[in-house]
């Protein structure tokens, strides 16, 4: 099952991937995590993106196109795969649907997680992750177990974003506005997008898709 989970920034698509991916065995592909990898081992790829992140802009289309034509092509894309950040705007969403006709791998479901904006800025400021595993964790809705310590891999060093900031977020949330909010449509017309509400829990937003998921199947 191939699926796009679509949202602005501190919807929880990042979230309820790794929720998905551990119960259903799906991959989750995370545009903002693979655009980090790159800045931080500085490729081509990351120098380029690295200041329009950290300003809260889109990188351009071309770019964020072949990375996932090329990140569909590989063999654990094969057991379905989440798209977690991508497509963004309506080239990416058009370049998406001939990239998946060309490979046969069509799309079950686009799930829009639907937030109010005041609680995606409180999400997003006050979350950090563990700088060795990832883990996401929030200063209000969910601390570490022991404080300090990664409940999943037992580290001590957290890290935050360099553009969960509020005036990158600012930026990040017109851009969610202007160029990825009208792509809902077009996955409208296609008769796959559904939608659940973001605002519950995020146990409750899992049965959501689940639910969402089942229907599809
Ligand atoms: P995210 O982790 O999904 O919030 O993405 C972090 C940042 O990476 C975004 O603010 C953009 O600068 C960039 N980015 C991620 N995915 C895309 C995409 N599909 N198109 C353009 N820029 C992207």
């Amino acid at each position: 099952m191939n699926i796009i989970l679509f949202g602005p920034p501190g919807a929880g698509k990042g979230t309820q991937a790794k929720a998905l991916e551990e119960e259903m065995g799906m991959v989750q592909i995370a545009t903002g995590d693979m655009l980090r990898a790159a800045v931080k081992a500085g490729t081509p790829l990351g120098l380029q993106a690295k200041q329009m992140m950290a300003d809260g802009k889109l990188v351009p289309d071309g770019l964020m196109i072949d990375l996932i034509a090329n990140r569909i092509r590989e063999p654990d894309c094969a057991r379905g795969f989440i798209l977690d950040g991508f497509p963004r705007t309506i080239p990416q969403a058009e370049a998406l649907t001939q990239m998946l006709t060309m490979e046969n791998k069509p799309l079950c479901a686009v799930i829009e997680l639907k937030v109010d904006e005041n609680l995606l800025i409180e999400r997003v400021s006050g979350r950090f992750s563990c700088a060795h595993c990832g883990t996401g964790y929030h200063k209000k809705f969910r601390q570490p177990k022991v404080e300090g310590v990664c409940d999943k891999c037992g580290h001590t060093e957290f890290a935050c974003r360099a553009d969960d900031n509020p005036e990158s977020m600012k930026t990040r949330l017109a851009a969610y506005r202007d160029q990825s909010a009208p792509v809902l449509p077009y996955y409208m017309e296609k008769g796959l997008y559904c939608s659940v509400d973001g605002m519950a829990a995020a146990e409750s937003v899992s049965k959501q898709i689940r639910d969402v998921l089942a229907n599809r199947a």
